[in-house]
């Protein structure tokens, strides 16, 4: 496969709250231990509007977002030419953590906590998957994609699926089959979810602003759906789970009031920076609260196979890339369901 000289990738510049359009992007060679990947696909995060609004300091001055990300090798370095796994063809889906493998969270095989490198992240640190060719220089953040997961999957697998996956993990050792849970947000990350959750045999109560979440709720077996839990019959103080796929003060909120005693509480939205708690009233119930941050390499392997498996069916619409910056538009202003995953080779 012939590698060409130059690229076009979308992001910002450093202080800048404004997507670019970067074209002549000078697409490197490999190192001797480096792979050059071609992106395939690129997951768009509501966590990329949050990037955009309140910067990471570490970010270079031109800096190319995207950090859900699926590709193919299309070039190895020297010392990789004979290596079995890191082949020109092979397919690969990145973890989002650049993880350096010693630090205390990537031998605990939290490698999604990794403190060495300084936590860096492709697409929220150091340059993503919005472009066409990536060079990877840490291959542990490279995963084989099985044979019956697209590039597509394999990039939705990597964050909108990941996340909700260890999110819940965290919820499960307290949670039994049939239990009452209530689940905020049934976008990207909470459509996955519902189904997750629905894997596990709960009872799922779905929750979304949109009214259009109905359809989509019934589709993946929502037990019920609301825009707003209140104008339910359910009393307060019943559901075993609540989780937050939203973070805003309303859905916590919501959680806080739902959550029954000895209750498990799973925050995941990043909606807002600052959330309030209600102390005496979680302390009364012994409620659980959960952050979830990601998931880790460990998981990322098994949300490939529940998807190979058709557990989960991620909900994602390919587009072209050159729409990136309408797509950023319509995701600010609530106007998308599900994933939007970028074909980087449209431009
Ligand atoms: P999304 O925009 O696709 O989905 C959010 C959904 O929440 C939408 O369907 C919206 O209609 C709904 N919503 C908004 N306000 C609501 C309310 N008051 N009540 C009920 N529903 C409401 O976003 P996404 O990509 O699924 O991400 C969800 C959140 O998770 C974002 O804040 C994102 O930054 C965060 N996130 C966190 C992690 C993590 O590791 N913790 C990883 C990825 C994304
Ligand atoms: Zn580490």
């Amino acid at each position: 496969m012939s590698q060409p000289t130059h690229q076009t990738g979308f992001g910002f510049a450093r202080g800048e709250k404004k997507i670019h359009r970067y074209d002549n992007l000078v697409v490197k060679q490999p190192k001797p231990m480096q792979v050059l990947l071609k992106v395939e696909a690129a997951g768009l995060c509501s966590s990329d509007l949050h990037m955009l609004w309140g910067q990471d300091k570490r970010i270079p001055d031109k800096f190319i977002m995207g950090h859900e990300i699926a590709g193919q090798i299309v070039s190895v370095g020297s010392a990789l030419v004979n290596h079995p796994l890191y082949k020109v063809g092979g397919r690969f889906a990145v973890t989002i953590a650049d993880s350096c493998g010693s630090c205390k969270g990537c031998r605990s095989g939290n490698d999604n906590m990794c403190s060495g490198k300084m936590g860096s992240a492709y697409g929220l640190s150091q340059d993503g998957g919005f472009q066409q060719y990536l060079i990877v220089s840490n291959l542990r953040t490279l995963l084989p994609i099985p044979k019956k997961v697209s590039y597509v999957e394999a990039a939705v697998a990597s964050d909108a699926v990941l996340t909700p996956y260890a999110a819940i993990q965290k919820a499960k050792p307290f949670l039994n089959p049939g239990d009452r849970v209530l689940l905020f947000g049934l976008g990207g990350l909470g459509a996955n979810a519902l189904q997750i959750l629905k894997s596990y045999g709960l009872y799922v109560v779905a929750c979304d602003l949109k009214p259009e979440a109905k359809e989509l709720a019934q589709k993946f077996g929502a037990d019920e759906f609301y825009n707003d839990i209140n104008t339910s019959k359910h009393r307060p103080e019943t559901f075993q789970a609540c989780f937050d796929f939203v973070g805003f003060q309303p859905t916590f909120d919501g959680c806080q009031k739902y959550v029954s005693e000895k209750g498990v509480i799973v925050i995941v939205g990043l909606g807002r920076a600052r959330l309030q708690m209600k102390n005496y009233e979680l302390a009364r119930r012994e409620v659980k609260v959960f952050f979830s941050f990601g998931g880790t390499s460990q998981q990322q392997i098994e949300c490939m196979q529940w998807v190979a498996e058709g557990k989960v069916k991620p909900v994602a619409n390919i587009v072209p890339i050159k729409e990136l910056p309408a797509y950023f538009d319509k995701l600010e202003k609530g106007q998308i369901q599900g994933r939007i995953v970028f074909d980087p080779a449209k431009l």
